[in-house]
């Protein structure tokens, strides 16, 4: 049972068994709580709003009733989330051991977890063997092979390529079997006497067009065909990621949700749907407040800042997740003369970049900037490198969306 497994002895998130108290909002909106928690300090600081978790949740249950949510937690492993989902009835999509014991430290039942990463190391399959975590992915003969020899009681995934060009974040150089290779994988896991229990895709993370769906579920309904000739009736669909954090300009969850939907009857009614939201879930859960710790003029007339969070910590996204933050100021400001403004990072590295050249009314030492969405990709990869800190102090608080 999950009980068994002890996360404290891996590297996982500090609050990982911890308790965290989450504040209710009543009237305060949320510059009135990032001023709060502002007063009297110095240090970089994230709010994060489950209020906004469980309601995407809600969401996506009113616009894919049949597609169960296993949260890609590779995007922000962060507990009170998990742990938040998990009590929704969501499932989770780990790519690693670490993952997987954090979530099953969280309470989750192994049959609620896939192991979803293609391409896995030895350690790995057997600790998923030892978990009893039977669903994981593969998308080669050599993946196939090994994972037999492991662990042959695991029920395998195909994990098909798609077409990623519409997406900012593709995949399928890395993973993903080419239709071409669908009929002889289905007939090497015949010969071998493996489980393949359906087919999952990712369409690449920050997907900007349902179409990508729409090919990748064509596909995905092709090899449910193919796989009938290799004695598979198969009983599995994972829709994988690339669901949008932020309803945007070009697409919105609604529309992805709405090009999904009429191709589900494409497959029979005993097959089971999953998907593998990581972004969706997470992206607007989280603002970050920086304080302006040290300022520069420069000859030009413009300002440099320097602010206690930077691209080797939660704006790792800038590089990893090609996202523009855009800063807000906490005191208003909005009436006074813009000039021209660098943001930097605190660490001694000139790539440490938030922001360049942009305009905002002139700053002090001690004022704060906030960023909204920084929930996705953010703190799942910062570092502590030259010794600042990798995660901000957190505050949780419970709005009403
Ligand atoms: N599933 C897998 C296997 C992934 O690699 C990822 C990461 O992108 C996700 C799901 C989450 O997808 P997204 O970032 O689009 O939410």
């Amino acid at each position: 049972s999950c009980e068994d497994f002890t996360v404290t002895q891996y590297k996982v998130p500090k609050d990982v068994n911890n308790k965290w108290s989450v504040e209710a909002t009543g009237d305060r909106n949320i510059e009135d709580i990032l001023s709060e928690k502002a007063a009297d300090r110095e240090d970089a600081f994230f709010i994060i709003d489950l209020g906004r978790v469980t309601d995407k949740y809600k969401r996506w249950k009113e616009e894919l009733p049949t597609v169960k949510p296993f949260f890609a937690i590779k995007c922000n492993p962060n507990t009170a989330i998990i742990r938040t989902l998990a009590s929704l009835g969501t499932g989770f999509d780990c790519a690693s051991m670490t993952e997987m014991r954090q979530v099953l430290g969280c309470g989750v039942s192994p049959s609620d977890i896939i192991f979803a990463n293609p391409t896995k190391m030895r350690s790995h399959i057997e600790f998923a063997k030892g978990a009893g975590i039977k669903l994981m992915t593969f998308d080669n003969r050599d993946e196939l092979v090994k994972v037999h020899s492991i662990y042959p009681e695991a029920e395998l995934v195909l994990r098909i390529i798609t077409d990623d060009s519409h997406s900012v974040c593709g995949f399928s150089s890395k993973f993903g079997a080419p239709m071409s290779s669908v009929e002889d994988l289905l007939s090497t896991a015949n010969s071998l006497g493996c489980t393949v229990r359906g087919v999952s895709f990712h369409v690449g993370s920050n997907c900007l067009s349902p179409l990508a769906f729409e090919k990748a579920i064509t596909s995905a309904a092709a090899v449910f065909r193919l796989a009938e000739g290799y004695g598979y009736r198969m009983d599995f669909l994972d829709l994988g990621g690339g669901w949008p954090g932020v309803d945007g300009a070009d697409v919105t969850f609604s529309d992805m949700a709405a090009a999904v939907r009429p191709l589900l009857p494409l497959f029979p009614p005993h097959v089971r749907v999953i998907a593998e939201p990581g972004r969706y879930f997470v992206a607007d859960s989280h603002t970050l407040a920086v304080n302006v710790f040290a300022k520069r003029a420069t000859d030009e007339g413009g300002y440099l800042y320097y602010v206690n969070d930077g691209v080797y910590q939660s704006f790792n996204c800038i590089y990893f997740d090609h996202y523009s933050p855009r800063p807000r100021l906490l005191r208003g400001g909005e009436e006074e003369e813009l000039h021209r403004s660098t943001l930097f990072g605190p660490t001694c590295d000139s790539i440490d970049c938030v922001a360049k050249d942009i305009y905002l009314p002139e700053l002090n030492v001690g004022d704060w900037l906030y960023f909204t969405n920084m929930g996705a990709y953010t703190v799942a990869a910062a570092s502590s490198f030259n010794g600042f800190d990798s995660c901000p102090t957190t505050f949780y608080i419970e709005s009403d969306v």
